[in-house]
């Protein structure tokens, strides 16, 4: 079992991988703890993920956007940024930079899918399904990737990409700092009355934060509220009319009536960042190498570009009959796509920690910081930049947390 490369995790991240290196000429083995009928149908998990225009052309020439239905694909025009009961707040519209929307809304599990499909039409790439990777050992000669079902894997290069909680960066002793926020992140989708008109909402209030995500339907949208995990429990235990009456209470009735539409998904918040994305032979992405805190929606966008930038890298090896392995290919990587994720990974960590901190004088910055950006236009620009710029990936600078309609 000898291959090229082996990349552990298919995940959105590692597929991408898989599907970027399609025609390059190398042979590839794809390892997934999950069994094929799972990948081939995921599981809907409740994530709604927002792309940035960057991430959807990556998409586009990947093949995965012709795969999503069309109600798979929701618009997102324009959001609105508020803090406690202010009406003023941060206005991010479309046509300040001359778009027809700020980005878009995609399921995670419909990403999943569509990436999994286009990797099961590639014939240079074998899938292993149903199969933990249980070892990696990376030396000058070579790798050796050992399955939980006793089998061993060689390759010339190992890439993983087996989630925030990697086993096989630690495996590789590859150390990353880890922020808990002591705070537990509910997705789940729900109709309700009052159109969202394609606007995402964010809600800092105290004690909670509440997001609106604009799906395809007018009437639905992905909520995503952040409690402590105690309240988050409480909370998980009502039947849906309940939680349909409390999350509407908690929007303050400015949606009408609100029911419950998809399943009820709860995640740890926690971030992490490696303190190294590549080591001999071997490289991270995807959330192995960067696990954002989903306030500023790039974990995925971050995965893809990182994805795209090793790829192009070991692409351009291949084709000068350089070792795709060498330092120097990885070493590339490793600082394209840590100056392109650092500063808005310690920008996210400061603005969750605001954000979700009540005590008096975090909330008198907050304040100070919204007002200050709605006034300052430079900063407007940058962050709507980041959202809209065709050629790289930057800042998507809010999710999560809601707030009033701008209309
Ligand atoms: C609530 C929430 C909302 C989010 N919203 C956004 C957003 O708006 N925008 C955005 O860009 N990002 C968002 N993200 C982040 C995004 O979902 C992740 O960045 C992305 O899914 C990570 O993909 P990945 O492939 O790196 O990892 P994962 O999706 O975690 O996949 C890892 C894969 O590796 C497999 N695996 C693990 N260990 C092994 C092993 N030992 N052997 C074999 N296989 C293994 C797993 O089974 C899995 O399939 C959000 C995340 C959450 C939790």
């Amino acid at each position: 079992m000898s291959f090229d490369i082996v990349i552990v995790g298919a995940g959105p991240a590692g597929l991408c991988f898989a599907r970027s290196l399609a025609g390059s000429g190398l042979r590839i083995a794809l390892v997934e703890g999950q069994e094929e009928e799972v990948l081939i149908t995921p599981p809907d998990d409740g994530r709604e993920i927002a792309i940035t225009h960057h991430s959807q052309r990556l998409l586009r020439e990947l093949g995965l956007w012709a795969r999503l239905h069309e109600d798979e694909v929701g618009c997102l025009r324009d959001a609105i940024v508020l803090d406690g009961n202010d009406r003023d707040g941060l206005i991010f519209r479309h046509d300040e930079m001359g778009k027809a929307q700020l980005g878009w809304l995609l399921s995670n599990h419909a990403i999943r899918r569509a990436a999994y499909a286009e990797v099961m039409t590639l014939p240079e790439v074998e899938r292993i399904t149903g199969a933990r990777v249980s070892a990696v050992c990376t030396g000058s000669d070579g790798t050796q990737v050992s399955l939980e079902n006793g089998e061993i894997l060689h390759a010339q290069l190992v890439v993983a990409a087996d989630s925030r909680f990697s086993a096989t960066r630690r495996a590789m002793g590859i150390a990353a700092s880890m922020h808990d926020f002591g705070k537990t992140m509910l997705v789940l989708r729900m109709q309700h009355d009052v159109p969202h008109e394609q606007v995402a909402w964010e809600w800092f209030g105290i004690g909670q934060t509440l997001a609106l995500l604009p799906l395809h339907d007018p009437h639905t949208s992905s909520v995503v509220l952040t409690l402590p995990p105690p309240m988050m429990r409480t909370l998980l235990a009502l039947d849906d009319a309940a939680l349909a009456a409390a999350m509407a209470e908690r929007f303050q009735q400015r949606l009408g009536a609100m029911r419950v539409s998809g399943p009820r998904c709860a995640y740890p918040l926690v971030g992490v960042y490696a303190k190294r994305f590549v080591a001999e032979r071997f490289a991270l992405i995807g959330d192995a190498a960067v696990g954002m805190h989903p306030v500023t929606a790039h974990g995925f966008n971050f995965g893809l570009l990182g994805q795209a930038t090793l790829a192009r890298e070991v692409r351009a090896a291949k084709a000068a009959g350089q070792p795709i392995w060498s330092p120097s290919v990885l070493q590339r990587y490793e600082r394209r796509h840590r100056l392109a994720t650092r500063p808005l990974y310690l920008a996210t960590d400061l603005l969750a920690g605001l954000y979700t901190d009540d005590r008096r004088p975090a909330r008198v910055v907050r304040k100070l910081a919204l007002g200050a950006g709605a006034r300052l236009r430079p900063f407007k620009r940058m962050v709507m930049a980041g959202l809209t710029a065709e050629a790289s990936g930057l800042p998507m600078p809010f999710r999560q947390p809601g707030a009033r309609n701008p209309r």
